[in-house]
């Protein structure tokens, strides 16, 4: 028996990764989902090599092709690219969408520019523009710098081998060894990065036609940053969110969470039935947005409230995540870390506009 299944085994093996080799659309970085003719989800793969961090959206203008974000790395958007080229029969990229500023999904630009030299236009909002010229690109130069400190310092604990005095586990070991390989990996992308910036901005909205596909790309206001765009098909009723909506509660770092769900109002009146969002899987109906917009009404009250009563921050954490969490902790994966950003940003906020 146990030859027997050796032997099924070793004929086995050789075909299946034959199989997976010849799917061209198989990726590290990336599962392609189909979600209407000519138009795919790029979902970004939770494990590693994680150095492409948010998804992408593909979609197909007659004869040429738009992506919307590009990564936070040139090797996952070289990887997009590749699997674009696939999708489209080899369809040149004439337009990249930037939905926000954010490394993860712009660092790719310069990727898709010098593959496509003169062809491609970048288009974003006027403020994504404004923040990656003066936000992003010196975050990058600062990173520059500061990986390489970083990665010895790691190195040096770990030659080391101890925490507080005492030995480090096995685990601990196994986890620093795991930054280091992370760090220098990113460090890697990024030594000789040079951010391409969008060609051509909006203040509003901007439409592109095709044959008779439609492309509208709209501004409603400030959300998860200043300047976030949504990419919507009017005629397949697909929708495209960066960071607006994601499968969480979004990074609120640099988030203006008071008008977040104003934002999202204008957005949920457009007739959409898909949503691919910047981070998580495609979404069906508007549940999501509509748990978001939810959230952000609440957690607005509360923080108002426990601000007016003269609270802390870290007494108002305390008390607006358990005021909230019986109705929205089941909504939202990472709820302890991701609630307490959100009462922060929105403690700031508020905060300084009453003084
Ligand atoms: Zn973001």
């Amino acid at each position: 028996m146990k030859s027997l299944s050796l032997l099924v085994l070793f004929f086995a093996l050789p075909q299946i990764s034959f199989a997976q080799q010849a799917d061209p659309l198989a990726s590290d970085y990336f599962t392609v989902k189909p979600v209407v003719p000519g138009v795919w989800a790029l979902i970004v793969k939770q494990r590693a090599p994680s150095l492409a961090v948010s998804n992408a959206a593909v979609i197909e203008l007659g004869d040429k092709v738009m992506i919307i974000d590009s990564h936070l790395t040139p090797s996952a958007a070289r990887e997009a690219a590749r699997l674009i080229a696939v999708m489209t029969n080899n369809k040149s990229v004439r337009y990249l969408v930037n939905t926000h500023w954010h490394p993860d999904h712009i660092q790719g630009n310069s990727t898709y520019s010098s593959s496509f030299p003169g062809v491609l236009d970048i288009i974003s909002h006027t403020n994504t523009r404004r923040d990656i010229v003066s936000i992003e690109i010196p975050f990058l130069k600062d990173q520059k710098q500061l990986l390489p400190k970083q990665i010895a310092d790691f190195k040096s604990r770990l030659a080391i081998g101890k925490v507080d005095g005492r030995p480090m586990t096995d685990t601990q070991k196994r986890q620093l060894e795991g930054q280091i390989a992370q760090a220098e990996a990113l460090f890697k992308e990024i030594e000789n990065l040079e951010i391409a910036l969008p060609t051509l901005t909006l203040d509003r909205s901007m439409t592109l036609h095709a044959g008779d596909r439609q492309v509208q790309i709209l501004y409603f206001g400030r959300g998860h940053t200043e300047g976030d765009v949504v990419v919507f098909l009017p005629k397949e009723k697909v929708l495209v969110t960066g960071d607006l909506v994601t499968n969480g509660i979004p990074l609120m770092r640099d988030a203006f969470p008071v008008e977040w769900s104003a934002t999202l109002a204008g957005v949920e009146k457009l007739d959409y039935t898909q949503t691919i969002p910047g981070h998580g899987d495609v979404q069906q109906g508007k549940e999501r947005l509509q748990m978001l917009r939810a959230f952000l009404d609440d957690l607005i009250t509360a923080v108002r409230r426990a601000v007016e009563a003269g609270r802390t921050l870290d007494e108002a954490k305390a008390s607006v995540k358990a005021e909230l969490a019986p109705k929205h902790e089941k909504n939202f994966p990472s709820w302890n870390a991701a609630s307490e950003a959100a009462i922060t940003r929105a403690y700031n906020h508020l905060a300084t506009t009453r003084r």
